[in-house]
């Protein structure tokens, strides 16, 4: 095929996969029938291949588990809300860091994924969100509120979270390949704005400086853990290259760039990160920072010998960290009951208000 003509039906391809969200070639009845399959098929390969699907909230959260071309696997998580759609995707099979309360990292790391795989699990989440409103034009707002009216649920991905399987800043070409494919225009993207995107690391710190330096204006999300090295170097393993003074530093360079609040993530783990003087350290850390606290009650991974914590107790550590003026939030752990979202957790990214996100013991359930 002539080279003029493989731009102009890379075009069309790109519109009906950005755009419509298809890669089958059927769909795709602007293109002459006898060159459809061939090219879909060399411009458009197959990269995820349903290997499971679970759903609960009613429906209103799905994790799917792929298989890629290899073999390797990888989870995402679509959770509906009123008012938004959020997608939780993978950047690796697997992981290298070692968190030892971490159900991805505990098998370790298979490998990197390609931009491409980690795309098309948004886009596989678009094609479900579009089974669900068959009605709706794909191209509807992503988001709407109505003044005193009800939202409108979004009928497409309005929020993206790096929260899945993998440390994205251990993958950063194709991790920012990704974010330009999210948020760039239809038809190269899917036009999603960067606000609505939050890359999630354990704090590498020069991958955060590089970051810093693309000059986007993602959301950064810091998994903390500790507020202090001695806890830090055990639950974060890569702390002991890269402690939380250095960790923070890089953050708020980040939040000076980017005028963006940090997201501090911080799963409680009872009697190990959990006691009043943490709470009162981490507050005095953050406090004057551009920075809001993202609590998450652990989710024990089988055979954890770690647990989340009391119901008081979190409920101290929230407001200890509040009387330092510093935003804090417990995170809204949906899906659960789905053996766990993203390979070891199952959460929102905005959280609900201080207090216990569920009854004690409903987020003890193992994981997958
Ligand atoms: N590797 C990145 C992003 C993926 S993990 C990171 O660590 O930030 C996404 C979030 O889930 C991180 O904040 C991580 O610490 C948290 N997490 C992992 N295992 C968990 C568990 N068992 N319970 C609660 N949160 C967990
Ligand atoms: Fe990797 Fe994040 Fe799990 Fe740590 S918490 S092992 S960095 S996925």
């Amino acid at each position: 095929m002539a080279l003029g003509e493989r731009a102009f039906r890379a075009d069309q391809l790109s519109r009906h996969y950005f755009a419509r969200y298809t890669d089958s070639p059927e769909d795709m009845t602007d293109l002459p029938a006898g060159v459809r399959t061939a090219l879909a098929g060399e411009l458009l390969p197959r990269l995820l291949t349903s290997e499971r699907e679970q759903a609960c909230d009613n429906g209103g959260t799905r994790k799917m588990l792929w298989r890629l071309h290899d073999g390797a696997l990888v989870e995402s998580v679509l959770m509906k809300y009123p008012d938004r759609v959020t997608m939780c995707v993978s950047s690796q099979a697997g992981c290298g860091m070692g968190c030892p309360f971490c159900a991805t990292g505990q098998a370790g790391l298979t490998r990197n994924l390609s931009t491409a795989e980690i795309v098309a699990q948004v886009v596989a989440g678009e094609r479900i969100l579009q089974a669900d409103n068959p009605g709706g034009s794909p191209t509807s707002t992503r988001s709407s509120h109505g003044g005193a009216r009800p939202p409108i649920p979004p009928r497409r991905v309005s929020n993206i979270v790096f929260m899945g399987m993998g440390e994205p800043l251990a993958n950063y070409k194709s991790v920012l390949g990704a974010v330009r494919r999210f948020s760039d225009p239809v038809p190269s993207g899917l036009g999603i704005s960067q606000r609505s995107l939050t890359v999630s690391t354990v704090g590498l710190v020069p991958a955060i400086r590089r970051l810093t330096e693309e000059k986007l204006t993602v959301r950064l999300a810091v998994s903390l853990h500790a507020p202090d090295d001695e806890a830090r170097d055990e639950l974060v393993p890569v702390n002991r290259r890269w402690k939380v003074a250095e960790v923070l530093d890089a953050a708020w360079d980040y939040a000076a760039a980017t005028g963006r609040r940090i997201s501090i993530e911080y799963a409680l783990i009872r009697d190990i990160n959990d006691q009043p003087w943490r709470a009162d350290l981490l507050g005095q850390l953050l406090a004057g920072h551009l920075a809001h606290v993202n609590l998450i009650p652990l989710n024990p991974t089988p055979g954890s010998k770690w647990t989340a914590s009391r119901p008081g107790v979190q409920e101290e550590f929230v407001r200890r960290i509040a009387d330092h003026g510093v935003a804090v939030t417990v995170r809204d752990t949906r899906g659960r009951e789905i053996d766990g979202a993203c390979g070891q957790l199952a959460a929102t990214v905005t959280g609900r208000s201080v207090g216990p996100a569920r009854r004690p013991g409903t987020h003890l359930l193992p994981l997958a």
